[in-house]
């Protein structure tokens, strides 16, 4: 539910580097009780999600502090969610494949061309940040994790909106890891986000070893749980992902056998 509607249209960007105003991001902050927050690029974020979890908003403007604004024309708003999408979204490729992979739908770029409104960001926030500990969101960890799937999208709109042509959705989607990736390496730059890097990494790894416990001690769906977990904060960490795809077979095996006794 929307509890409230508000428009911080006096701000303007003075930055020469067109990144959003400081103020912009302080006033947020400030606001963080509002649901919805304007952006002086028109830009409007969205938080749907239940109450008890403001402030989301504040990652988001910090992660767009890091895209070229001039790129950013033609998006309305950026939506924050606990509820996967409906209808036909459910029935693309790419989203069915998303769900298949395990690591489930972060985030979707809402194309103008295929829909009748603006072009909108909906990020989907549980399978983001579920993985981190509730006292982490409000860190810079937080913001690195919306950073992947954020700026992965933004550079959807970024591909549609500037009218290359594409030769294929896997060519599209590379490019849009690519600019995820350059973010990543942009924002390491400051100390606070190495910071929120290692934190992240300690709870992969926590989850891992939660992981190894649970499978000892016969808790194998839960144990497949926190290796998921796992990979989605940290999607390379090796050990991780060999024991969830073990552990997920072995699940598999031992339905199987018991079906077919
Ligand atoms: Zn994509």
């Amino acid at each position: 539910m929307i509890v409230d509607n508000v428009q911080i249209r006096s701000l303007t960007a003075k930055s020469a580097s067109h990144s959003i105003d400081s103020n912009v991001v302080k006033t947020i902050l400030e606001n963080a009780e509002f649901r919805w927050s304007a952006l002086t690029n028109g830009i409007q974020i969205c938080n749907r999600l239940p109450p008890g979890r403001p402030g989301l908003e504040r990652h988001v403007a910090r992660v767009l502090e890091w895209v070229d604004q001039p790129s950013l024309a033609g998006l309305k708003r950026i939506e924050l969610v606990d509820q996967l999408p409906s209808g036909e979204m459910r029935v693309s490729p790419r989203y069915r494949a998303q769900i298949a992979s395990g690591m489930g739908l972060r985030g979707w770029y809402a194309d103008p061309t295929m829909t009748s409104e603006p072009a909108y960001i909906v990020l989907y926030i549980p399978h983001i940040l579920s993985a981190l500990p509730r006292w982490l969101w409000w860190t810079s960890a937080a913001t690195i994790l919306i950073a992947r799937t954020l700026a992965h999208e933004v550079a959807h709109h970024i591909v549609r909106s500037s009218g290359v042509k594409m030769s294929s959705e896997a060519e599209e989607e590379s490019a849009a890891n690519n600019y995820a990736l350059d973010m990543r390496t942009r924002i390491r730059r400051l100390i606070k986000y190495r910071l929120g890097e290692w934190l992240i990494r300690e709870v992969a790894d926590d989850h891992w070893l939660w992981g190894l416990t649970c499978w000892k001690d016969g808790e194998h769906e839960r144990a497949v749980r926190h290796f998921l977990q796992a990979l989605r904060l940290v999607p390379d960490h090796q050990d991780a992902n060999h024991w969830y795809w073990w552990a997920t077979h072995e699940i598999e095996e031992k339905k199987y056998w018991t079906c077919a006794i």
